[in-house]
């Protein structure tokens, strides 16, 4: 439906014009470079199989075990229209299909990105660049979509209008009467806890995010929105994305899904740190190996979590970095920490392992 005007970027709506497929990429005649380019992206890939990649350009390593290629691996020669802004409020992830292209070969994707990049910067979008942070394709590759997006938050573009506090990631692929395939589905999940690390997006059983939205074809500006922090589009726009039998994975089962990656990523305690014993341990002959007490001083940055950020005003003491006391100096710090992330781990564990269904 790529002629809603209501879709460009910015507008005011009025919105509401029913029920509209997401995104919906309509397959474009391929130009002759186009068509070129994915030859020789094919030839590559016959020459250098069994490597990982189809793609020419080698794929980042963001965090370990997660594989993306950048920008470059598809968008040469095709810049940003304008300034992309960034996304500085990251507070939950949002899950898009394109509603496209289902049967695709990973050496067929740099030239779908490309199509998408086109719809998506002219005629009735007119964004600035191809809308969704990452695209994840039938054969588990995730790419780069929005320039940037390796590197920070940008904020993204949807149909229906973006209410912003998001990072988008989107299946390559029409997912309203199948689901994605295994490979799509693992790297999906591993893409999510990428960046709810990154985020600091909780992505504990029942978990929602709370934001007033700038605006969108569900949820109009200034309006006070409660969603999952796994959601898909059309928990935030009126739309079929990303698609009704994909979708009740997404609500039902994503969020389990991307946790357990994250409790398989956390790293077992392996360093002990002790400090002097603080005034408030007794005095003793012994080395220092007091007991944690109640009041421990410095900062611990938990397992998993890669960067410190300002809390954010009303956020969960839970997310983010743990600040662990802060008055008196000097005690156990590294076995509060232990004992913090073994606890975290555990009630992780637990979580999962009350979970019986396996993903298809
Ligand atoms: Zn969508």
């Amino acid at each position: 439906v790529a002629a809603n005007l209501d879709e460009r970027k910015g507008g005011p709506g009025p919105w509401h014009r029913g029920l509209d497929m997401c995104d919906r990429c309509a397959p474009q005649p391929l130009s002759r470079r186009t068509v070129l380019a994915s030859a020789v992206v094919g030839a590559v890939a016959t020459a250098f199989r069994p490597l990982p990649s189809a793609v020419a350009v080698a794929a980042v390593q963001p965090v370990p075990g997660l594989e993306v290629f950048p920008r470059t691996a598809w968008g040469e020669g095709m810049p940003t229209k304008g300034p992309l802004a960034r996304e500085d409020d990251v507070r939950f992830l949002l899950v898009h299909h394109t509603a496209s292209d289902t049967s695709h070969r990973q050496a067929d994707v740099p030239g779908l990105l490309r199509s998408y990049y086109r719809l998506h910067t002219s005629g009735a979008r007119s964004w600035n660049d191809i809308a969704y942070n990452f695209l994840v394709d039938r054969e588990g590759g995730v790419w780069e979509g929005r320039a940037g997006s390796l590197a920070g938050a940008v904020r993204g573009d949807a149909t229906g209008g973006n209410q912003g506090f998001d990072q988008l990631v989107c299946l390559i692929g029409d997912f309203t009467s199948v689901m994605p395939s295994a490979a799509a589905l693992a790297a999906l999940e591993k893409v999510l806890a990428w960046l709810a690390d990154r985020h600091h997006v909780e992505t504990a059983a029942g978990s929602t995010a709370t934001f007033v939205s700038r605006g969108s074809n569900r949820w109009p500006a200034g309006q006070e929105v409660t969603v999952p922090t796994i959601s898909g589009h059309r928990q935030l726009s009126v739309t079929g994305c990303p698609g009704d039998t994909f979708f009740p994975y997404v609500r039902d089962r994503l969020t389990d899904r991307v946790r357990s990656v994250r409790v398989a990523r956390v790293p077992p305690p392996t360093t002990v740190t002790t400090v002097a014993p603080t005034t408030t341990t007794p005095p003793t002959t012994e080395p220092a190996t007091a007991a944690p007490t109640a009041t421990t001083a410095g900062t611990v940055v938990e397992s998993g979590a890669p960067a410190a950020r300002p809390a954010r005003p009303g956020a969960s003491p839970s997310r983010g970095p743990v600040i662990v006391g802060g008055a008196a100096g000097g005690a156990l710090v590294g076995v509060t920490a232990i004992a913090l992330a073994m606890r975290r781990r555990s009630a992780l564990r637990r979580s999962v392992a009350d979970d019986p269904v396996d993903p298809p």
